[in-house]
């Protein structure tokens, strides 16, 4: 019913690498080039574009890499599927551009990309440029680096994405095959919503709270950016500037990814099922000045990880299509109409009376039960939860 259940279980894993100084040394040059290449194809799209006024494709692009790699030798002591990796990400970039620009958004046009915005380049199949062999990381053209294995690989490696962080260089391994581990069956079931000042509210009215370092973290950030801001350009003093500023993002990050994973396993103890509304679609306006203590971008990341560990814990994630699931009463189905300063639902026909998120995050849930046709949605009945 739900693809995303039945796909394969697959998984990230990421490691630090403890590269050699000559190895750090290929390591950013490598980077260097595939963000020159990702500029120049961005760049060749856009004067293309001028020039016929049609889109060049990522395959006539990919074609012209051999070329490429015949005149400049640099780029061909590069691996063709980290060079095919890059034309794929801007190719990636430009389709989302197009499709928010269809959907009547203002999308900001691909940009071009400095030294920090580009940070890691990837192979895209394990076994052809890059393998593991015992303990050791061989990438072609630049040796065998070593891995620190903080935790156990699982599955198949599939693919491997380099990256640069501010306190040095990782390796994400993305596997296939990751076995399940299945978490007891508990009977339980609920929708969760994003709430205007807590992180999230469940159908049973639980509240998972923002966690108070956010506050503090950005209050740090925006220090740190101050700093950057008042050092003069290309100076040393800039750029260690701009280094502390890197590790407090990673700080940041890894502090949000971490809460993220508690939160989601939490919620996965409790419940077999869990509904969601499928925020990707239209309405996150509506959500985007709902929710001010927490950037779009957080839930979406927060909901990946929910799911990916929904898919090893054996249990299920439904994301339903979000309609007015903030204004339906969830015990009768009535509307009831409110602006977002309402913060209690009050409904004058059944009489529930509830605070307004909870509410929609019950609403989400009987959407969810609907969607696997477990619910009868007839407006009067009275809804009872089906537990599974
Ligand atoms: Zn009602």
């Amino acid at each position: 019913m739900n693809s995303r259940i039945v796909e394969s279980l697959r998984r990230s894993y990421k490691y630090k690498l403890k590269p050699t100084p000559e190895q750090e040394r290929v390591l950013a040059e490598v980077l260097w080039r595939c963000r020159t290449l990702y500029n120049t194809a961005l760049e060749q799209r856009i004067s293309l574009y001028r020039q016929r006024g049609v889109p060049i494709s990522r395959y006539s692009q990919e074609a012209e890499l051999q070329d490429l790699r015949v005149e400049m030798p640099e780029y061909a002591a590069l691996h063709s599927h980290v060079l095919q990796d890059v034309l794929a990400r801007l190719d990636k970039t430009y389709q989302a551009f197009f499709r928010r620009l269809m959907n009547g958004e203002k999308p900001g046009f691909p940009r071009f990309q400095g030294r920090t915005r580009y940070h890691s380049f990837t192979y895209k199949e394990v076994g052809n440029g890059a393998r593991l062999d015992t303990g050791y990381l061989i990438l072609s053209k630049i040796g065998r680096v070593a891995v620190r294995w903080s935790r156990p690989l699982e599955g198949t490696p599939k693919t491997v994405t380099i990256s640069r962080e501010a306190d040095g260089w990782y390796a994400i391994l993305s596997c296939a095959d990751v076995p399940a581990q299945p978490l007891p069956a508990t009977g339980r079931e609920t929708g969760i919503d994003v709430g205007l000042k807590v992180f999230l509210i469940t159908a049973e009215g639980e509240i998972v709270e923002n966690p108070r370092h956010y506050r503090r973290a950005e209050k740090t950030l925006a220090k740190a950016q101050r700093r950057v801001s008042r050092r003069t350009k290309g100076s040393k003093r800039r750029r260690k500037a701009v280094g502390h500023l890197q590790r407090a993002h990673q700080h940041v990050r890894r502090q949000r990814a971490d809460f993220h994973h508690k939160t989601a396993l939490h919620l996965l103890r409790e419940h077999d099922t869990i509904s969601l509304e499928d925020l990707r679609v239209a309405n996150l306006v509506r959500k985007r000045h709902l929710a001010k203590s927490i950037s779009d971008a957080s839930w979406a990341a927060f909901r990946s990880i929910l799911e990916a560990k929904a898919a090893c814990a054996g249990r299920r994630v439904v994301a339903v299509p979000p309609a007015s699931t903030s204004q339906d009463c969830s015990g009768c189905g009535e509307r009831v109409p409110k602006s977002l300063s309402v913060r209690t639902h009050v409904c004058t026909n059944c009489g529930l009376v509830m605070d307004r998120d909870e509410n929609a995050a019950r609403n989400i849930q009987w959407a969810g039960q609907a969607l696997r046709g477990l619910a009868a949605v007839a407006a009067g009945m009275n809804r009872e939860s089906v537990g599974l």
